[in-house]
């Protein structure tokens, strides 16, 4: 049986976790959703119809009351000249504590959202953040916008920080992918430790292999496929499930394994 809980990392950025999470969640007819708070890559590669807003992302900001006296020391002290801009403001709190007369109070502002959208080619319903993405919110909204959902492929951010944690105890398998170079498979090797900690089982995924690539300690091998980067620059989901078929067919077939 396929788990129906898949997360899909692997710690590197641009190994190609997007575009295996689009065939995966298309081959297991479930929705996908794109945990990358800082730069949420599906929108990028499939035409998405917005359906509605799921939950909220908000944050409380900092605002100047009446008794400000004007001093100045908040904005002083703020690292990231945030006093009057929202978007910007991490929400740390260190203005509040350098006034001087305690004029400062935090009011909860809306950033965002997380969306549902639809990719109507391919049937594909899809969640991705849709909000500033310093908000320190943002990452927990997404993680547990997955606990209302019975299965879904989800496409974790790089890295293994606190987002990817929260998403792979939320799976009951993942697929962990890296490219032959050297940084992807020292975090894709990270990424095994993470797993094998938390007790999830993984299959491992060699992805944009050049030449003869011999199969090695991975599950599956993905040759460089230059039709696949095409269809994912022209935005076209028929062309990623197409040229990666194949291949999710045996990340399924050791999933299953
Ligand atoms: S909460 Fe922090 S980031 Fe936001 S305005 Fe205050 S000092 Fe700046
Ligand atoms: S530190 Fe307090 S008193 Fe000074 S400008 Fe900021 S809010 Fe006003």
């Amino acid at each position: 049986m396929v788990p129906s809980k898949v997360a899909v990392a692997g710690g590197k950025g641009g190994v190609g976790k997007t575009l295996l999470s689009v065939a995966l969640a298309h081959a297991l007819d479930v929705p996908l959703v794109d945990c990358d708070v800082t730069e949420p890559d599906v929108p990028a590669y499939l035409p998405l119809e917005v359906k509605r807003e799921l939950f909220d992302v908000e944050q409380p900001v900092p605002v100047r009351t009446e008794d400000c006296k004007g001093c100045g020391e908040c904005e002083r002290r703020c690292p990231w000249d945030a006093l009057d801009d929202p978007m910007a403001c991490d929400g740390c709190g260190i203005c509040g504590a350098a006034c001087p007369v305690d004029a400062i109070k935090f009011e909860s502002e809306r950033l965002g959202a997380v969306v549902e959208a639809v990719c109507e080619r391919l049937g594909l319903t899809v969640r991705y953040p849709d909000a500033e993405p310093w908000a320190p919110e943002l990452a927990s909204v997404v993680v547990n916008s997955l606990a209302d959902l019975d299965a879904f492929v989800a496409d974790c951010p790089a890295g293994l920080g606190c987002p990817v944690i929260a998403t792979l105890t939320s799976v009951e398998a993942a697929v962990l992918v890296g490219t032959p170079d050297e940084a992807a498979l020292r975090d894709l090797e990270r990424a095994e430790r993470l797993a094998t900690e938390l007790d999830v089982p993984y299959v491992k995924v060699l992805n944009m292999a050049e030449g003869h690539v011999g199969k090695g300690d991975f599950d599956v091998v993905i040759p460089k496929l230059p039709a696949l980067h095409e269809a994912a620059q022209n935005r076209d989901p028929e062309g990623i499930v197409r040229e990666l078929k194949p291949y999710v067919e045996t990340v399924l077939e050791a999933i299953r394994a």
